[in-house]
């Protein structure tokens, strides 16, 4: 690679991370001098990838003008399958979304249920941007289990029957008649969105954990993700807790997921009502939005929220002592606890790692809404497009 070429991958990353720059900007950032940045600007402004609006300074007279994507050069999909729904978008360059679609996972017997679902919301979606579609380049996937993200293939997703060793980057570019795809994750596209939404202040280190049906992690340390050998690193959710405990859907006992997750959630309730305990929750329709919800004034509920609380602790004990992360970031149904949730964290942390270790640790609740995952399937896939380009 030459080393103009290097130099434009350098910007095309900043931008992305930053999303909106001016030349000076790019300068400071990347420390290539001023007339080699220029010099790669006008071409990507010629090659229709980044527009530079002037700006004028009220008072100061001209100042620096703001560079971003350019919003028409291409547009993204990206599809956040989950365990009950699947959402998708269409985004301009820019992260901006142009068009959602959402359709709810009711009877998924099987692949075809699956795949059923995922055909709808991209109908919907074609339907939406009409003749648009042709400038869609891709398809970012967020997957709920494990992936093998170089050969595009869903491996295995727990509580989703039929979902294992399905090509899925090839299936999704037959159906949608799109050119690229890129299979990854949902805890890696969730870690990402954390920390580039807390730009232009990212923390120097975050880790993400996301705690729903299953419970499951991601780490990420000066913009790089952390993806493990063969994409099972950080599963934060299968750390054992109580080697006695439950049995959990990966054959081990006493996992935080077999306690913390909406199963091990739904087998705690089961025995409070079987002793007789009085409570408001109930076996039948359980859901972890609605055991939080109780947690807020039902006794047995808050004192099962802690009691959980205290077990995420310490599965955290074990990523603070291991990572030392800067900022921990919680997400997913079960951070609908809240304070009960951080607070219980604040406290139990410090006592269960190095002295020191759990100093200036920020404890965040995600602020991300619905769109996020899906969002930033698409947001993961414009790197790989624009930095594949680059070579
Ligand atoms: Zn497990």
């Amino acid at each position: 690679m030459s080393k103009k070429l290097d130099i434009r991958q350098e910007i095309l990353k900043c931008l992305c991370r930053s999303g909106q720059m001016t030349r000076t900007d790019f300068v400071r950032q990347t420390g290539i001098r001023p007339a080699t940045v220029f010099e790669v600007v006008d071409e990507l402004k010629q090659d229709g990838i980044i527009s530079e609006l002037e700006r004028k300074g009220k008072k100061t007279g001209r100042v620096s003008p703001s560079i971003t994507f350019n919003m028409d050069y291409l547009w993204l999909l990206g599809i956040d399958f989950q365990f009950k729904k699947t959402i998708g978008v269409i985004t301009d360059l820019n992260g901006k979304v142009i068009a959602s679609s959402e359709a709810p996972g009711l009877s998924r017997k099987g692949l075809e249920d699956c795949l059923h679902e995922i055909k709808t919301v991209v109908t919907a979606l074609k339907k939406q941007v009409g003749v648009d579609w042709e400038i869609v380049a891709g398809v970012g996937f967020s997957d709920p289990g494990i992936v093998d993200i170089e050969q595009g293939i869903s491996l295995k997703a727990v509580n989703l029957h039929g979902w294992e060793n399905f090509n899925s980057g090839a299936w999704l570019r037959e159906m949608t008649g799109l050119r690229s795809s890129l299979i990854l994750p949902e805890t890696i596209v969730g870690t990402y969105m954390e920390y580039y939404s807390r730009f232009p202040s990212p923390p120097e280190s975050l880790f993400h954990m996301e705690m729903g049906t299953g419970i499951g992690g991601g780490f990420v340390k000066n913009g790089t993700l952390f993806i493990g050998g063969n994409c099972r690193g950080m599963e934060i959710g299968h750390i054992v807790i109580m080697p006695e405990g439950p049995l959990c859907q990966c054959g081990n006992r006493g996992c935080l997921e077999a306690i913390a997750g909406e199963a091990g959630l739904k087998r705690r309730v089961a025995e409070l009502i079987n002793n007789g305990v009085n409570t408001g929750l109930k076996t039948e329709n359980f859901s972890i939005t609605k055991f939080c919800e109780l947690a807020g004034r039902d006794k047995a509920a808050r004192m099962l929220a802690y009691d959980v609380s205290s077990k995420i602790s310490n599965a955290l004990a074990t990523v603070v002592t291991l990572l030392n992360p800067s900022m921990i970031v919680l997400s997913g149904e079960l951070a609908g606890l809240g304070s009960i949730l951080t607070d219980t964290i604040k406290r139990e942390l410090p006592l269960r790692c190095m002295p020191g270790a759990a100093d200036k640790l920020a404890i965040e609740i995600s602020t991300l809404d619905e769109y996020a995952t899906a969002r930033g399937a698409a947001l993961m896939l414009r790197e790989k497009i624009l930095l594949d380009q680059a070579d």
